[in-house]
């Protein structure tokens, strides 16, 4: 074979790869069998430009950037869509329908997705253009950032038309969405507000390896071209499906408008269980003849309509606006409510998340609200029934002061959030930094809960996490519902916590935006606590991944006196504040970033030996199997269900040999 054929095979078979990963989310080899086959491929590229395809699937990672995104005319104007809100109103279009056009109408029955609606030129099968709607006649071109949306093809397969164009809508799934979240108010950043915006967002960021690891999906439904293979809406659907797109199964041919209200009832209760945002499903005549012959208004087809689903809302009254003060002194108002039921859960409080979304809506105690629950986490405010504002409310100040320590709030230059300044003293950014210090991922100190450290600052007995090393079973004994044993525990647990490696004490620190992966970039650069604290903002950028947010925050926490005090002393007591020697000389890169899950009991190595040296070699431990497991380490009795789950998605499965021959 020559090199040119072995790149283009394995082009071939990553493309298929991806398209079993992320169209049906049916993957058929391990992540790591998929990395071995894109290391091969970057490789044999990197050695042999002369074969560079811009579609190739080893440019899924990003790296582009787009400084201003260029206007493109859209070869076929981008139409709206008219709405209809109930059973009359799609029986009145079709009676207006049925008289511009012969025979019986069909109808396609589609999901309307909540994104950003997208339209992809391919060009003899590749993809050449994407383009946002923009006005509908014209857009940006958004191309090297759609490009590493994983479910979009670069490359098509089957009986493609040499050129046409696929509209599609660009949603973040609720999970990727709550997951990208948890990750950013861990680090101290602002949550984002709603996965439509958050995706229209992700497609006009600068930076496309930024884009690259949002979980965004493009869900196609319409292909245009001045000559189509196609009769029917429905056809072709299944058909850009042959093609590789990821088009929703739940579209559905409907015969008669009957079947298409029973298709929006199903759904209209059912959309709460799909994993993205739909606000409606979209009515196409079947047809393309009789599409042609009804054509468009000024604004929208008069072949399709949109039904829209009654958002469930609720309306029930403000009683007060409270303000949180979390970890890292950032102040959430929020607005407790008349508890009110709202898709089968009782609503009690909502997120008004910072001063300008108060004023925008202009929300005030004793206010009529409309709550809103979407797949987000916490519930929304959306509107003030202003008919029902009570003649004496006043518009609400904003707080100045901090609700816990009394402290002037301060606002930075650009950003929405106001923060209590009191680092040292305010009380629940004294305990929630604590609480983050013990947590899980951090020192997962055993025994001791959130509940305790809030009892054990109150009642004097700690102030930082420090402090935590110095307690003794006699003092925390008189504590509520301690008893001799749980507060052994707890000194035991802490006393445990001094083995916890490096990188996680960097990271429990809450150093504000180093979160796990960050701390663990910054533990493997440094390898010390004392090169890092001395570290300049010059310095810090220079390292791979590390932006200038980061590097200004950790020189900021090294700057205090008093942060450098709980360092040292964390040192003294014995916390691991360097990467051990030990460590350092067993580590490698050997594993590469891939993923293993343990499972059953071994002989030469104990089970958390064995993760560690997994992770000594540059590898990850995960708990359960996914399509991301690059290998099962198995010993003896290794659980049956995961034995199943392995060989289901293809996972290998190891042995202990196997594992310690890779590492040797
Ligand atoms: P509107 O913006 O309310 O006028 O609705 C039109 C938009 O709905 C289109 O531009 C698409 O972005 C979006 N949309 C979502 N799902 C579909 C679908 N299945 N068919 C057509 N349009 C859709
Ligand atoms: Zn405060």
């Amino acid at each position: 074979m020559t090199t040119e054929e072995k790149i283009n095979q394995l082009r071939l078979e990553l493309r298929e790869h991806n398209y079993n990963y992320y169209v049906l989310d049916n993957p058929v080899i391990s992540d790591y069998e998929f990395d071995i086959k894109l290391k091969e491929l970057q490789a044999l590229e990197a050695a042999h430009p002369e074969f560079h395809d811009p579609n190739s699937p080893t440019l899924r990672v990003g790296g582009g950037v787009t400084k201003n995104f260029e206007t493109i005319a859209h070869k076929f104007r981008m139409y709206s869509l008219d709405n209809s809100y109930s059973k009359e109103d799609l029986e009145d279009w079709e009676k207006r329908i049925k008289k511009l056009v012969d025979g019986p109408i069909e109808y396609t029955c589609e999901l309307k997705y909540d994104g950003a609606s997208m339209s992809l030129t391919y060009e003899n099968g590749q993809l050449v253009r994407a383009v946002t709607r923009g006005d509908g006649f014209q857009g940006d071109n958004v191309t090297t950032n759609v490009k590493t949306i994983k479910s979009v093809p670069l490359q098509l397969k089957g009986d493609y038309p040499p050129s046409f164009e696929i509209r599609g809508e660009i949603v973040l799934p609720f999970d990727g969405f709550n997951k990208m979240n948890e990750e950013r108010i861990e680090i101290g950043e602002e949550p984002y507000r709603n996965p439509r915006n958050t995706a229209s967002g992700s497609l006009k960021l600068q930076d496309s390896s930024e884009v690259a690891k949002r979980p965004l999906e493009c869900l196609l439904y319409s292909l245009k071209a001045d000559r189509l293979p196609i009769k029917t809406q429905f056809e072709g659907l299944e058909k850009a499906r042959e093609w590789g797109f990821k088009v929703p199964k739940e579209a559905k041919l409907a015969k008669s408008m009957d079947e298409v209200l029973e298709y929006i009832k199903y759904w209209d209760t059912k959309r709460h269980d799909l994993p993205y945002e739909t606000d409606g499903v979209v009515v196409k005549v079947n047809n393309l003849q009789q599409q042609e012959e009804l054509g468009y208004t000024a604004k929208a087809p008069r072949w399709a309509m949109a039904y829209k689903f009654k958002s469930e809302q609720a309306s029930t009254v403000l009683n007060e606006i409270t303000y949180q003060v979390g970890r890292t002194g950032a102040i959430t108002p929020v607005a407790n409510l008349e508890p009110v039921e709202l898709a089968g859960t009782v609503v009690k409080r909502a997120s008004l998340h910072n001063a300008d979304q108060i004023a925008k809506l202009d929300i005030r105690e004793g206010d009529t609200v409309y709550v809103e629950k979407g797949g987000e986490i916490i519930p929304k405010i959306t509107a003030v029934e202003l008919s029902k504002r009570p003649s004496d409310s006043k518009p609400t100040q904003y707080i100045q002061h901090c609700p816990e320590c009394h402290t002037d709030l301060v606002r930075k230059e650009g950003e929405a959030q106001h923060y209590c300044p009191n680092y040292e003293g305010c009380p629940p950014q004294i305990i929630g930094r604590i609480q983050h210090f013990i947590s899980r991922k951090a020192m997962d100190i055993e025994g001791l809960g959130g509940e305790t450290v809030a009892l054990l600052v109150e009642n004097g007995l700690i102030q930082n996490y420090a402090d935590l090393y110095t307690l003794t079973i006699e003092q925390v004994i008189p504590l509520e519902r301690m008893a001799q044993k749980s507060a052994e525990n707890l000194v035991n647990g802490i006393e445990a916590s001094k083995a916890i490696p490096f990188e996680r004490v960097l990271y429990a620190l809450g150093i504000r935006y180093v979160g796990e992966t960050v701390a663990k970039k910054l533990a493997k650069h440094y390898k010390s606590i004392e090169a890092l604290r001395v570290a300049s903002e010059e310095e810090l950028v220079a390292v791979d991944e590390i932006g200038e947010k980061i590097a200004e925050s950790v020189v900021q926490f090294f700057s205090s006196e008093d942060n450098n005090e709980i360092v040292n002393r964390l040192k003294n007591y014995g916390v691991q504040l360097e990467i051990s020697a030990e460590k350092l000389a067993n580590q490698t890169d050997k594993l590469g970033g891939n993923s293993f899950v343990v499972s059953g009991v071994f002989e030469k190595v104990s089970r958390n030996e064995l993760k560690k040296l997994i992770e000594d070699n540059g590898g990850k431990v995960s708990g359960s199997i996914s399509g991301k497991t690059s290998y099962v380490v198995a010993g003896e009795n290794m659980g049956p269900s995961k034995k199943t789950k392995a060989e289901s998605l293809g996972v290998p499965i190891i042995s202990e040999d196997d594992f310690l021959e890779m590492i040797s």
